[in-house]
């Protein structure tokens, strides 16, 4: 190869290095590469003409100082202009090309342009100003093209920050119990140790090449990682459902027995407030019955009245046909007296042979009416035990309510004494208070 050649192979061969390991095209590392390479020291020593030239201190820049170099080189050593011309043209076609794969976007007009100008030079003189025009173009796509590897990092820095992020993410939806909190963290802990080996690939500015392949094999790493999870949560998720559907049942046995125990409250509650043997309400129930009954009065005046029911001799009833009689024609009054009322009206056994009735919205008329009703049909009807005939009559003591009732005891008092009067009066007979003194039917 002559001398021209291989200065120019030399000179293409160190720009390629400078490419390959990104490295600062400045005039001290140029000036270093070229120092180091014994052939150019060798050419520079036979095949020139005048050597001290070239190792002057012209060399400040090394890519301008380089075409000085073959500029003088040729001059001095070839008789001919036109031979040295057509293989520095040549030469340039060649440094040129080399930067071939790299060449994109603007600098391909540029590009096709030096190649015409470096083909059309007619001169020595004109190749050299084409010269300046390649070395500063050159530089140029360098500069470039290192901010374009800085850019690539920055973006493998981005995407780096994203992975981590969607690995917070995934963390956060799947802590969603302790125990997959528990499992999940150790998942954590391997994407951790994963995008972390890529973000330390990406600090210590490792070369593209070697990120990208660190960062292709994380994430595949990661996605196997992401499929094994995946399948652990199936498995714990249908235990999940496993136990949800044996909770649901025993929810369902819950309700069930909550149910047996609401009906058993419900049943003892009626019983507490029902009187065994006639199976009507008892003295409690009235006792809740009139207070309501009271307190509805006062709110909306709705007036009301009492009458306390009481069965004429029943002492002798027991004496002389028996107890058992004696409840039986208790159970057989209650059902007459429940008869002679409205639904609305409120009826109990208020204890031994008495009974009690609130009569909502009647007056101490109406009220009278109705309990005469009672004891007439009480009077008339034929009570038989054994076929023993048990004659019965009732005395009834009635009252309504009035606006000085605050308590519910001040009516039942007023019921009483007319009761009083009316056992007072001969019995069998109905007897009304609506204030003292009492007035009598
Ligand atoms: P008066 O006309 O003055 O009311 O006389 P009386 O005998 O009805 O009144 P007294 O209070 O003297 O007697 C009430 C009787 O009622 C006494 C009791 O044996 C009877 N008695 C109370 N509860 C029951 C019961 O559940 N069954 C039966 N068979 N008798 C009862
Ligand atoms: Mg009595
Ligand atoms: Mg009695």
């Amino acid at each position: 190869m002559e001398s021209i050649e291989l200065l120019c192979q030399i000179v293409i061969d160190t720009l390629k290095e400078f490419s390959m390991e990104k490295r600062s095209l400045t005039a001290t590392a140029l000036n270093e590469a070229f120092s180091a390479k014994k052939e150019i020291s060798s050419l520079l020593s036979h095949g020139l003409s005048n050597p001290s030239s070239v190792r002057t201190k012209e060399f400040s820049n090394p890519q301008r100082q380089l075409k000085r170099v073959q500029l003088k080189v040729v001059e001095a050593s070839t008789p001919s202009r036109i031979e040295p011309l057509a293989k520095l043209q040549s030469a340039f076609l060649k440094i040129l090309h080399s930067f071939g794969p790299i060449i994109k976007g603007d600098y391909e007009k540029q590009f096709c342009q030096l190649k015409k100008k470096i083909s059309d030079c007619e001169s020595l003189e004109s190749l050299g100003i084409v010269g300046d025009e390649m070395d500063s173009m050159v530089s140029s796509l360098i500069n470039d093209t290192v901010a374009g590897i800085a850019f690539s990092n920055d973006f493998l820095v981005e995407l780096s920050k994203d992975l981590y992020k969607m690995e917070e993410q995934l963390f956060s939806c799947q802590n969603h119990n302790r125990e997959t909190y528990l499992l999940t963290n150790e998942f954590h802990d391997d994407l951790l140790v994963h995008t972390g080996d890529m973000g330390h690939a990406l600090d210590i500015g490792n070369n593209l090449e070697d990120v990208r392949h660190l960062i292709t094999s994380k994430l595949s790493v990661i996605v196997k990682a992401v499929e094994v999870k995946q399948q652990e949560d199936e498995v714990r998720l249908q235990e999940a459902d496993r136990k949800i559907s044996e909770l649901q049942n025993n929810v369902k046995t819950y309700n069930q027995e909550i149910l047996q125990v609401r009906e058993r409250a419900d049943t003892l509650e009626k019983e507490m407030l029902l009187d065994e043997l006639t199976q009507i309400s008892n003295r409690r129930a009235y006792d809740l019955g009139v207070s309501d009954t009271l307190r509805r009065y006062h709110r909306d005046g709705v007036p009301f009245s009492l009458i306390i029911i009481d069965i004429d001799h029943f002492k002798k009833i027991n004496d002389s046909y028996g107890h058992s009689a004696g409840d039986k024609c208790l159970r057989e009054i209650a059902k007459l007296i429940k008869d002679a009322l409205r639904k609305t009206d409120f009826f109990a056994r208020y204890g031994g042979e008495e009974f009690i009735v609130i009569l909502n919205g009647s007056n101490a008329q109406e009220a009278r009416n109705v309990a005469d009703k009672i004891r007439s049909r009480i009077e008339k009807t034929c009570f038989s035990y054994h076929e023993e005939i048990i004659p019965l009559t009732i005395s009834l003591g009635v009252t309504e309510v009035m606006p000085s009732d605050t308590d519910a005891d001040v009516p039942f008092i007023r019921a009483d004494e007319a009761l009083y009067q009316a056992k007072k009066d001969g019995r069998n007979r109905v007897c009304v208070i609506t204030d003292l003194p009492f007035c009598k039917i």
